[in-house]
Order: structure tokens, then C-alpha cells, then sequence
């Protein structure tokens, strides 16, 4: 057993002043059980916690790390300007520039607005798309997560997922009322709510590859549909792409899958590591935002120079074919080692992959939605996580979250992995 002394006294002193001892719900294990680590440092592929254990990462700080922790390249670009000043709440160059670089990666965004978050980018995305209609009422669908914006907070997948909380106490009974939702991968579960609201809704929001209820890939025809039912009732469509964006493709998954958003979501790897996060769309939609119009939201951090200028170096780095074959290559022999163990020691799983994100379900079946993906055994999955982590690999503690993989992932460090994964299939 891997020592924990250090994260279980860290762990204590935590719960006494942040709820839970975390920041964020996931990370506290609760779904796993166990200690969650106190980490100190990250290096490429891998983690080291307080007690000085050494794990191969695949959470990846749940999407940012795409080039591995502590880029070399991105470290050395934000320690050239650190010194010019952290913030300055007024306009700088490097804003225009991963502005340009976003743009020209997905066409569909002609004009973009910084922000810090994900859910500030989903919840601005989700005014901005009702001023802009005229209408109150949005599509989400069942088990994708959006961020914690109040109208948001509905089915949601991610860390709701994992507690259970269907809907979180302190949300409006009103905001919430104003949320549709519809089953993902049912384009007629969409068609029957334009059915019954017609004209009264402003917006449809997807995850255009669901990675908050595990990794979900979209059905053949689904992305299309939603596309042709929001132009014919006149809602926008979003595509949050606050994971898949620059993820499983440099163009997200708009590129990946040829469909025009009206507005895209974006976070995580933009920021290389740092807070935050965009929204961006059609020039016509988001000219309505204040001040060039009325649709008012603001930052005091937003379009930081720090998270701009590792953002920047980013992209930079991953504007390049081959980071995204070398992405692929690793993750799918990932999946075939995985499978190959888990058929070996006589487990039924569903391994689902888009790219460089990975669930391993536990579930006999394809999981194609949200329900599909609740069956799944998170009790084989809660046994197998600890196995894991005992040799050596933090794998995401939910079965309801995606693995991330990052260039810095080496071959060796994929063959120790599926190793590990054979050892815990045949204790299971
Ligand atoms: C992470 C995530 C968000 C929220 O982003 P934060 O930066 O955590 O607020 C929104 N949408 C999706 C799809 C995400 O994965």
C-alpha cells in the first residue's frame, strides 16, 4: 500500500475550513472512497503527492494539461511576463492574439469575449442567446454539464452525477423552470420540446461529445439534427466545447464533425493550465454584448495576460497534425490494452474514446445516454480506481468522468497502465 500519512493529515486539517476539504466536489474521492492526495508537484505525464508517491496522471487537472504538466515551453512563456505585471484591467496585445488564433481554428466564431471560467462562458453564452431571440426558455440535455450556472444546474452530469444530486437546493424553482431537458443522442426527445414550446426557445446547448456523463460520442445524424431543428425554429445552437475544444481536434468538434454553432463555449486548454474561459459566435450575436451593445457581463480578470500568454503558447504547440495522430495512436492503444486485460480476466466493460478522452465503463452494454451510462457498476468501478492508485496510476475518481491523455503520455507509461488495469481486473 502507498504510504498516505501526509494526505490524511492535510486531508483533516482541510475539512475544518473548506467544505469537504476540497474546492471543487470531485475531488474529494467520495465516490471512490479512500484519501484523496495532496499533490505538490506535476512534471509531463506524472503526478507526486504529499507523502512523496509518484503517479502517472490521467486527470490532466480535468482537460487543460494537454501537453502534460509544467510545459517547459508554456512555463518559460509565462515567467517571460510574469514580471511585467499579473493583471491589469485595461486592454492588452496578447488578448487580440489568442483571440486570432481561436478564430481562425473554428470558423463558426467570428467575434469572442474572455472570461475566467467555463461556467461563466456557458452562463454568458446562455443571456446572450436570450437577449439576442427574444425568447426564455433552453434545450440542455440529460447527464451533460455545463458549469454551475443556476439554469444549468439541471441534470447535469460531472460531480452531480457522482453525489446524486439531481438538482442542487438553492437553485430557483423559476431558472430551473426555464431549462428543457431532452435525452442525448434522441433528436426526437429535442423535436417533441420545439413541439410543444414553438417560439419560445432561445437556445439549445450541447456537449457535441458528452464527456461529463463519461465520454459519450454523439449518434450519426445527431449534431446534424440539432442543427436543422434550431434553424427552423430560430433558436441558436451551442456546442460547448469547454473540453472538446482544441481536445479531440485543433477545430473542436465542430471541425471534427462539420457543424456550424451559432455561439461556442470554450475553456480548459485555451488558458494552458490557467483560469479561463470564451464564449464566441456569429459577428451579428455577439455584437449585442455590452459595451459595442446591451447584453451586459463582465471580469475584472477577464483575457488575464498570464492565462492569455499560456494560452497562446498552447495552441501554438498543438497547431500541428501530428500532436493529434500521436494523441490518437497513444489513447488507442490505451483502449486495446484495456479492453485486451478486461477480456482476458472475463469483465464486462464498454470502453468508449473520443481522440484523447477515455471512459472505461463498467457495463456489459454500449452507453449511448445518460441512463445507459447510470447502469454502469460504480461499485467494480470504485474497486478498480483503488487498484489503480495503489500501483501508481491516478486514473479520474468517477466513473462518470473522462480520462484525459496528454502528449506527454509516453508509450511506457501507457504499457505500465494497462499492466496495472490487468492486476485490478483479476482482483475484482
Ligand atoms: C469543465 C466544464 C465546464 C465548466 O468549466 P469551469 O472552468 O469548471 O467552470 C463547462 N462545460 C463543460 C463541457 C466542461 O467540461
Amino acid at each position: 500500500m502507498k504510504k498516505t500519512q501526509v494526505s490524511k493529515r492535510l486531508f483533516k486539517e482541510a475539512r475544518r475550513l473548506l467544505p469537504g476539504g476540497v474546492d471543487s466536489p470531485v475531488r474529494a474521492f467520495k465516490a471512490v472512497g479512500g484519501t484523496p492526495r495532496f499533490i505538490v508537484r506535476g512534471r509531463g505525464s506524472k503526478l507526486y503527492d504529499a507523502d512523496g508517491n509518484r503517479y502517472i496522471d490521467y486527470v490532466g487537472s480535468w482537460g487543460p494539461l494537454i501537453l502534460g504538466h509544467a510545459d517547459p515551453r508554456v512555463t518559460a512563456a509565462v515567467k517571460r511576463v510574469i514580471g511585467n505585471g499579473t493583471s491589469f484591467g485595461a486592454a492588452t496585445e496578447v488578448e487580440i492574439r489568442l483571440a486570432e488564433m481561436i478564430c481562425r481554428a473554428m470558423p463558426s466564431i467570428e467575434m469572442l469575449r474572455f472570461v475566467n471560467s467555463g461556467t461563466e462562458a456557458t452562463m454568458s453564452a446562455i443571456r446572450l442567446a436570450r437577449a439576442f431571440t427574444g425568447r426564455e426558455r433552453i434545450i440542455k440535455f440529460e447527464g451533460c454539464y455545463h458549469g454551475h450556472s443556476d439554469s444549468l444546474l439541471v441534470s447535469g452530469g460531472s460531480g452531480m452525477a457522482t453525489l446524486s444530486i439531481p438538482d442542487s437546493p438553492g437553485v430557483l424553482r423559476q431558472a430551473a423552470r426555464y431549462t428543457l431537458v431532452a435525452a442525448y443522442n434522441d433528436i426526437q426527445s429535442v423535436q417533441r420540446l420545439f413541439d410543444k414550446y414553438p417560439g419560445e426557445i432561445a437556445a439549445v446547448i450541447v456537449e457535441p461529445v458528452a464527456a461529463n456523463m463519461g465520454v459519450v460520442q454523439p449518434a450519426r445524424g445527431f449534431l446534424g439534427g440539432l442543427r436543422r431543428l434550431t434553424k427552423k425554429y430560430g433558436a441558436l445552437l451551442i456546442f460547448d466545447e469547454v473540453i472538446t475544444g482544441f481536445r479531440i481536434a485543433y477545430g473542436g468538434a465542430q471541425g471534427l464533425f462539420g457543424i456550424k454553432p451559432d455561439i461556442t463555449c470554450l475553456g480548459k486548454i485555451i488558458g494552458g493550465g490557467l483560469p479561463v474561459g470564451a464564449y464566441g459566435g456569429r459577428r451579428d450575436i455577439m455584437k449585442m454584448m455590452a459595451p459595442e451593445g446591451q447584453v451586459y457581463q463582465a471580469g475584472t480578470l477577464s483575457g488575464n495576460p498570464l492565462a492569455m500568454t499560456a494560452g497562446i503558447e498552447t495552441l501554438r504547440i498543438l497547431n500541428d497534425a501530428r500532436v493529434y495522430r500521436q494523441l490518437e495512436e497513444r489513447t488507442a492503444a490505451l483502449q486495446e490494452g484495456i479492453a485486451a486485460a478486461a477480456c482476458q480476466a472475463c469483465i464486462p466493460l464498454s470502453i468508449a474514446r473520443a481522440g484523447s478522452l477515455l471512459t472505461v465503463f463498467f457495463s456489459g452494454g454500449e452507453v449511448s445516454d445518460y441512463s445507459s451510462a447510470r447502469s454502469c457498476d460504480t461499485g467494480l468501478f470504485a474497486r478498480f480506481f483503488n487498484s489503480l492508485l495503489n500501483d501508481g496510476i491516478y486514473w479520474p475518481p468517477s466513473q462518470f468522468e473522462a480520462a484525459f491523455v496528454s502528449l506527454a503520455h509516453s508509450p511506457q507509461d501507457i504499457e505500465t497502465t494497462i499492466r496495472a488495469a490487468g492486476k485490478a481486473f483479476k482482483q475484482l
